[in-house]
């Protein structure tokens, strides 16, 4: 096993860590990232216990193999079930077990989403202890794996990864930047896109006035209470124009939130997507 259970620095001590392990025949990959990411730091704070798993270390063959041919014809290989079984297992005996969902990271996974992060994290101050990922390879992995061994699959969209090293990154990120304490400030990750199901409204950072263009004034205004309609105003828009599918999984826009738009004077996009006031 490889990747570091603990570290130092102040925050929860390493055996309240969030656990993750992921299952690779790349842990370098893994590990690289971690290190030259808030995972680093998540790890480094005792936040997050990030374990990788060479899978290749479990083969029982002198070449150290991993995958074979593809019963049926057709070209590529698979990853075999003796290694993954085995990694897997040895886990499963060892003093802190195995942490389950066992997830295979795989195209014909249900897609990877927010509330997917939300549920393998726990919701703040919850108690889930973490969960596992596999990745795989080649043609992707002998079925008995994803029957027997595996509790579910996610895929992160409908295209085709050469691994699922990418993929776990992906779910490990998303999951790790809830956890309690490892973003600088909490507040972001409850005010972003898709938290409240809506897009985030636009940013701006000084200057305030950059090749002619200008941040709006509502932004300098110190008023706080307009601004917070206005972001609220333009995560609507925003979220209307771009992702209406959003907006109508919430059940469409409420009364206020019509008002809203109407006193900010977007009313296009209302009159557009059959809004009346
Ligand atoms: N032959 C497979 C298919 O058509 O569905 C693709 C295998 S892909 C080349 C190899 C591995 O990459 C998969 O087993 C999976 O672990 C990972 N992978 C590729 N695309 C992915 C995606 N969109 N989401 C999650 N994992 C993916």
């Amino acid at each position: 096993m490889t990747g570091t259970d603990a570290g130092s620095g102040t925050g929860p001590s390493p055996g309240h860590a969030f656990r993750i392990d992921v299952f690779t025949l790349f842990p370098g990959v893994i590990e690289h990232y971690a290190d030259a990411s808030i995972l680093g730091r998540a790890r480094a704070q005792g936040r997050l216990d990030l374990r990788t798993h060479d899978v290749r270390e479990s083969a029982s063959d002198p070449h150290r193999s991993v995958d074979d041919a593809t019963f049926g014809g057709g070209a590529g290989m698979v990853l075999a079930p003796e290694p993954v079984f085995t990694a897997v297992e040895r886990v499963e005996a060892s003093a802190d077990g195995l942490l389950r969902p066992f997830i295979l990271l795989s195209p014909s996974g249900p897609t990877f989403n927010q509330s997917t992060a939300v549920r393998l994290g726990g919701s703040p101050g919850g108690s889930a202890p973490g969960f596992s990922l596999l990745c795989g390879r080649y043609e992707g992995v002998d079925q008995r794996v994803a029957d027997h061994l595996v509790d579910e699959e996610l895929s992160i969209g409908d295209f085709v990864l050469a691994g699922g090293e990418l993929a776990a990154l992906v779910v490990v990120e998303a999951v790790a930047r809830l956890l309690p304490g490892v973003l600088g400030n909490d507040l972001s990750a409850e005010d972003e896109s898709f938290a409240t199901g809506l897009l985030e409204y636009p940013h701006y950072t000084r200057p305030a006035t950059f090749r002619g263009w200008e941040v709006p004034e509502v932004l300098r205004s110190g008023d706080h209470g307009r601004v917070e309609r206005w972001r609220r105003a333009e995560a609507l828009v925003r979220t209307l124009r771009r992702r209406p599918d959003l907006i109508e999984a919430r059940g469409g826009l409420a009364p206020d939130e019509v008002r809203l738009l109407v006193e900010h004077g977007e009313v296009q996009v209302l009159r557009d997507h059959g809004y009346d006031w």
